[in-house]
């Protein structure tokens, strides 16, 4: 039997009458757009997150495109970023007319490096967006402590990594603003695009209340560049039904990304390097994720066992074709970030796995090891 990479079908069913009333009520009501289930999720949000400011978006893309706007990023300006995360982090600042300057990461957690962060800071440099890959935040009290000093702001990319924690407090509250992302794959999905942006900051926040609707302070009353950065009111019911069950699947996803670990460690003998989930912070495991010496080999060993793998990301940012050209990076500059691009492996990891499928996953990966 093929085993999904992600099963939102067996998540569906678990909420479908929950979810089927939300949605039929907004289909009667028709209050598509700006229905009061967009201030209902925001709340939520708010609250979950313990950020004072949660405002729904069309996509993480969109959260993050428009704490920048709302910063105002020009052409010219600098951003530092990590060269290991999903296009989108960099696209944006380069959609603003803004230079994405990517540093390296570290082995262990694949987050961005500090040492090479503190060096990347020049007099153009406005603002850091670390990315809590996989869905585990940056040392980000050191982060935000650098950016204090040289007036930088800070956005979180926490499109993988809502309901996770640093020091106790949750990511998508950590900096000056956050952005996350409700895709269907993520850690709390929706059913099409989405995403949300969070700030404590009350200018910040209304802002990009404005940018999200054409930069409209009131109706036909435009005081700003803006865009359609909404989120329809039906997905929103979605996510107000899946924030019910979400604990539950945080702690699931954890349960068996420990059991992963504990399954796998013995195969650190054999060069494989297993999550490493820093002590101060919790991860939400959008991805578990292995390095390996020989991807191409434990790949087609599990396609055979029905076991699906996939590769976040099999290139760094900057030698993506278009990112090469248009926004190189110093030859040397990225030694750890193309290790990783060349040798992570994901694994399916889904709050409704059952522990037969996680058997037969941890078994597949430890026999091509044997
Ligand atoms: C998914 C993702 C995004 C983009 O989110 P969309 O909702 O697909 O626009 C941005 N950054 C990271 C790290 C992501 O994983």
């Amino acid at each position: 039997m093929q085993i999904p990479f992600i099963d939102l079908k067996t998540q569906y069913l678990a909420l479908k009458s929950n979810i089927d009333q939300r949605i039929q009520k907004v289909l009667d009501s028709g209050a598509y757009i700006n229905g009061p289930e967009v201030l209902e999720l925001e709340k939520k949000l708010a609250e979950y997150t313990g950020a004072k400011y949660a405002i729904a978006c069309a996509s993480g893309t969109d959260a993050l495109i428009m704490p920048m706007m709302a910063l105002g990023i020009k052409p010219g300006d600098e951003v530092i970023t990590t060269a290991f995360s999903f296009v989108a982090t960099a696209e944006t600042i380069a959609f603003l007319g803004a230079k994405p300057v990517y540093i390296d990461i570290d082995k262990d957690t694949y987050n961005l490096n500090l040492k090479e962060l503190a060096k990347a800071i020049t007099p153009k440099t406005k603002g850091i967006i670390p990315v809590s890959l996989y869905g585990q935040p940056c040392e980000m009290d050191e982060i935000n402590r650098l950016a204090a000093e040289k007036n930088l702001w800070v956005l979180e990319d926490a499109a993988q990594s809502f309901g996770a924690s640093y020091k106790h407090r949750k990511s998508c509250n950590l900096s000056t603003a956050a952005a996350t992302s409700f895709y269907p794959a993520k850690p709390l999905g929706c059913y099409g695009d989405g995403g949300a942006i969070f700030t404590n900051d009350e200018t910040l926040a209304k802002a990009m209340k404005e940018i999200r609707d054409h930069g409209s302070e009131s109706r036909y009353f435009h005081t700003r560049l803006g865009i359609n950065g909404r989120l329809d009111t039906i997905q929103c019911t979605i996510l107000i039904a899946k924030l019910e069950r979400y604990d539950w699947e945080f702690t699931q996803r954890n349960r068996i990304a420990s059991r992963f670990n504990e399954n796998f460690a013995s195969l650190q003998s054999k060069g494989v390097t297993i999550p490493v989930i820093k002590s101060d912070r919790q991860s939400c495991w959008a991805q578990y994720t292995l390095s390996v010496p020989d991807r191409p080999r434990l790949q087609k060993h599990l396609t055979e066992l029905g076991i699906p793998t996939a590769v976040h990301y099999p290139r760094t940012i900057p030698d993506q074709p278009w990112y090469k050209e248009n926004t190189p990076v110093a030859a040397e500059a990225i030694p750890n970030a193309r290790w990783a691009a060349e040798h992570v492996i994901s694994l399916p990891l889904y709050p409704d796995m059952t522990d037969e499928i996680q058997k037969r996953i941890t078994d597949g990966v430890l026999t091509a090891y044997r």
